[in-house]
């Protein structure tokens, strides 16, 4: 695996042999990181998606509430018009319950809060993002070394990791030459875990819109994964921004969590 020492940057190409190919231990672990990813990716996504449809359905359960009022007392109204309106009351607050009920399951599962070493879990969300990626993609990594445990859910901080990542590597695809920077650095209380990247750096028309659920500018893109990870960056007390270009040219993404 590929260390970076006294925090001068390494350049490497990646290995793309998963590390259960070679240890036993370290092949459970991976598989293990992999399923929790994909878990924790759609406990979140069940989250963003019924905070997105609370509101509407809470306004539409509002206009029919008047619509139904409003027809009770008109005399001259078209035969069935009133049942109509009693119908889609019921099933507006039907699907305003069902949402509900979907808020309370997706944030059943309380963060598990643990000590963990952040570079360990940057270098396990670089195998996980890496999975399935174009082998010819370059990564530098400029990691501070022995850096204080963190305390956090690591599960939920490395699906934030691994949304960094590859959203970097969309974005470097079209490069003849991708090339993908993360740097681990400490200041001022917070550790800052920064992925840079040589794509062509987010669009305008998408820099006030990149942290919205639902905004996407990809063709299969679900528009969540910044919204989810900038949720789970605030819920452990830090936060998820956009940084200026880095040299690269691309997009330079900051993710800052507190020291424990
Ligand atoms: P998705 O990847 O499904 O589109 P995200 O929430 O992760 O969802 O990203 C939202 C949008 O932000 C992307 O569609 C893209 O337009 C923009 N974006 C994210 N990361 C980058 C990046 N590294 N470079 C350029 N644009 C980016």
């Amino acid at each position: 695996m590929n260390k970076n020492l006294g925090g001068q940057v390494e350049t490497a190409e990646h290995s793309f042999a998963p590390a259960f190919l070679n240890r036993n231990d370290a092949g459970r672990r991976f598989v293990e990181a992999f399923e929790q990813s994909q878990a924790s990716g759609l406990d979140a996504m069940g989250s963003a998606l019924a905070h997105e449809l609370n509101q509407p359905l809470a306004a539409l359960t509002i206009y029919l509430h008047s619509l139904q009022r409003l027809c009770l007392k008109t005399a001259d109204k078209p035969p069935m018009l009133q049942e109509m309106v009693d119908k889609s009351l019921q099933e507006a607050l039907r699907a305003g319950e069902i949402v509900r009920r979907m808020r309370r399951f997706s944030t059943r599962s309380e963060p598990d809060r643990q000590p963990f070493d952040i570079n360990t879990l940057a270098e396990e969300s670089i195998d996980l993002a890496m999975v399935g990626a174009p082998r010819k993609i370059v990564i530098e990594r400029s990691f501070e070394e022995k850096l204080p445990l963190m305390s956090g859910d690591p599960v939920q901080i490395r699906q934030v990791m691994v949304n960094l990542l590859r959203n970097a590597i969309d974005a470097s695809g079209g490069k003849n030459l991708p090339r993908i920077s993360i740097s681990i650095s400490a200041s001022d209380g917070f550790n800052h875990f920064r992925v840079s990247d040589n794509g062509p750096g987010v669009s305008p028309v998408m820099v006030d819109r990149l942290f919205k659920a639902f905004e996407t500018s990809k063709p299969k893109g679900m528009g969540l994964g910044l919204a989810i990870s900038r949720t789970i960056a605030q819920n452990h007390n830090g936060d998820l921004a956009l940084e200026p270009r880095g040299s690269g040219g691309g997009a330079c993404f900051c993710l800052k969590l507190p020291v424990s």
